[in-house]
């Protein structure tokens, strides 16, 4: 396993996030909703540099990768969503990869009458874009490895480390 950001940098730049996400957020309150399993770290983390009216919900979407490395059909269980209408959601994933899932997502929540929904996600892959879509928070841009670590799992391990690493041997 090779270290991609080491824990120091994924916290300087959480913490830059949360500087940002609490300056477009000062005068409205914030529900932010993490997608699980993978945006658990990112969002505890986040949350806590915020100073704000703020609720927190989750969605799960998964695409059942389990022992492989690429995405299957897409489910999503918004069975543990807070109510939603009529406030102000930023939907909070660990990462962009083909867009496939945030797109979803995104649509899935405008059908809530929410009052405005903004994204966010830690990882960006390059070049692995299959839709158009643009994050409003993005951590980082990373290169197309398959990534573990601060909540990003293979087969459900290895989200409990506190850096990023690319998985070698798939
Ligand atoms: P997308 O729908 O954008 O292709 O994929 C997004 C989801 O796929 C992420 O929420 C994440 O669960 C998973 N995923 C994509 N790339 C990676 C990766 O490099 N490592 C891990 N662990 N999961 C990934
Ligand atoms: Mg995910």
């Amino acid at each position: 396993m090779k270290i991609l950001i080491p824990a120091d940098q994924i916290q300087q730049r959480v913490a830059e996030l949360a500087r940002q996400i609490a300056r477009d957020y000062h005068d409205r309150p914030l529900t932010i909703v993490g997608v699980l399993t993978g945006s658990l770290i990112f969002l505890a983390d986040l949350v806590r540099h915020l100073d704000l009216h703020l609720r927190i919900g989750l969605i799960q979407a998964s695409s059942y990768r389990g022992e492989t490395t690429t995405p299957g059909e897409l489910t999503i269980s918004p069975e543990l969503l807070p109510e939603l209408r009529g406030r102000h959601v930023l939907l909070l994933d660990d990462i962009l990869d083909t867009g496939q899932t945030l797109v979803r997502l995104v649509e899935r929540l405008q059908t809530l009458e929410i009052a405005s929904l903004r994204t966010g996600v830690l990882l960006r892959k390059i070049g692995r874009q299959q839709v158009a879509f643009e994050p409003d928070y993005t951590g980082f841009d990373i290169p197309d490895a398959f990534v573990v670590g601060y909540g990003l799992d293979y087969n459900d391990e290895y989200r409990h480390l506190p850096y990023l690493a690319v998985l070698k041997d798939e």
